[in-house]
């Protein structure tokens, strides 16, 4: 720590107490001048209504996710006594990285995976699971990829007393039988996707016997199920505005720290999956943006293997591969695209939330790509430092900051960069285990192979 800092006296990690902790979630639409393009109902091609979107979602999550203008929304008392279990997430500064990479950056990380279910996914999952419990309803179905997501949702059902079906990407639910067994141990019922149980598996499987399924698959299922069950409605981890607006908890809380404490950062960085931690990490910044009263640089990190930012599309597409969910304008890599089999990072969702999307287009964030092996090496760099032991998708961002701060030591400039820990790695362990042997390849598609994921993408003429 150096002598200034000590003067300033910037805590090792920040915690803002419970009376400063955000009773409202940010909804950053409403700063938007462009909104993000309504999602549209899948046979007619028509902008969804609420009444459109009843039998999938619940009802008070369809007026978050329609909800184009309030700016503020309230967190009811039973999420904030949730939330109160494991939040306010700490602000860490790496005083121990900085040190190590020599220069003269600060670095700061949101760190999320101080929850049994490891991830920020909970912030959303309890939220989701709240609004479908006061509608009285019995169950919900999801589908989960890596398994942050079921975990996430399975905890926050077993606390209301809610069930909780989960369709888990057959790959990972032979892969990481640990995932599945915490979900099971929350009382969620686990299925591997795709699956005979529906319609859309039962398809999916005959044209590819053998796949190993993909989210955009297990989506279709899940939605499929909640229909045929009756009083249960489908819920989403990521990709969809009410999620981003769920998790501006993070952001909100990062931003309450950071005032306080008098620390603005110059760079911020969010790995980018379906884009829910980026976009909850950013919002009030972004919002600062919009509003002209401030400037900062946001940076989207995905995997090279699977880039729906910088290589995507920005069109309307199918969120799942069935094409039975609504269509949303997005940076995608088509509903069709399956990223390739050695890709174990995560983060492998072919679209990108409309928000983010949306400001993407008009030019208020970068992003970038990222190799696999240059993330797993950021990975056990940054535990071997910080001594946290970051899940592989946090990695990207991880591995960005790094880049960063390097490039501070080389100019001399003393940036503060802000990066979002997203949850821990105890289950992706056969990953690591992958790169530690020294079996971890980069594989990177060619324009040939994303033509085909483009060649799926509906012709839609609003
Ligand atoms: C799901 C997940 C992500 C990516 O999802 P986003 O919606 O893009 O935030 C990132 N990190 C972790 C640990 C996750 O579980």
């Amino acid at each position: 720590m150096s002598a200034q800092d000590m003067k300033k006296e910037i805590p090792y990690k920040i915690y803002i107490s419970e009376n400063d902790m955000p009773k409202a979630w940010y909804n950053l639409r409403a700063d938007m001048k462009n909104k993000p393009a309504p999602l549209l109902n899948p046979e007619t091609l028509q902008p969804m209504t609420y009444d459109d979107l009843r039998p999938v979602f619940c009802d008070e999550l369809i007026k978050q996710e329609l909800d184009d203008t309030t700016p503020y929304i309230e967190i009811p008392d039973e999420i904030r006594s949730f939330y109160k279990m494991y939040r306010p997430a700490p602000l860490v500064r790496a005083y121990c990285l900085e040190e190590k990479l020599q220069t003269p950056a600060k670095i700061y990380y949101k760190f999320e995976g101080n929850n049994t279910s490891g991830s920020h996914k909970l912030n959303s999952a309890i939220a989701q699971a709240y609004y479908a419990k006061k509608q009285g309803l019995d169950g919900v179905t999801t589908e989960t990829g890596a398994g942050q997501w079921g975990t996430a949702l399975s905890m926050a059902c077993a606390y209301l007393g809610l069930d909780c079906r989960v369709y888990m990407v057959k790959v990972s639910y032979e892969q990481k039988p640990f995932r599945r067994e915490v979900m099971r141990t929350y009382g969620a019922q686990v299925t591997p996707s795709p699956s005979e149980t529906t319609e859309v598996g039962r398809a999916i499987l005959a044209k590819h016997p053998g796949t190993g399924g993909s989210l955009g698959c297990a989506i279709s299922e899940a939605v499929e199920a909640a229909g045929n069950l009756g009083n249960y409605r489908y819920v989403l981890g990521s990709v969809l505005n009410q999620v981003m607006l769920h998790q501006s908890i993070i952001g909100l809380e990062t931003k309450i720290a950071m005032d306080q404490y008098g620390i603005k950062p110059d760079i911020i960085i969010g790995c980018a999956g379906g884009g829910s931690n980026l976009g909850g990490l950013i919002a009030p910044f972004m919002g600062e943006k919009l509003r002209g009263e401030a400037d900062y640089r946001f940076i989207a990190v995905e995997p090279a293997s699977c880039p729906s930012f910088t290589r995507g599309k920005f069109a309307y597409d199918y969120c799942d591969t069935g094409m039975i969910c609504p269509l949303a304008k997005m940076h995608t890599l088509g509903s069709g695209f399956i990223p390739a089999p050695n890709h174990s990072g995560g983060l492998r969702y072919h679209g990108m939330n409309p928000i983010l999307s949306q400001l993407y287009h008009e030019g208020y964030m970068e992003a970038t790509t990222v190799k696999q092996t240059e993330v797993f090496e950021a990975a056990e760099y940054f535990a071997r430092v910080e001594g946290i032991l970051p899940a592989p998708e946090s990695s990207h961002a991880i591995r960005v900051a790094m880049d960063e701060a390097i490039k501070c030591r080389e100019t001399g400039e003393e940036k503060t960069i802000l990066f979002g820990l997203t949850g821990t790695g105890y289950f992706d362990m056969v990953a690591y285990e992958k790169f530690n042997n020294g079996a971890m390849t980069d594989y990177i598609p060619g324009d040939e192979d994303l033509a085909v994921g483009f060649a799926g993408l509906p012709e839609v003429n609003l």
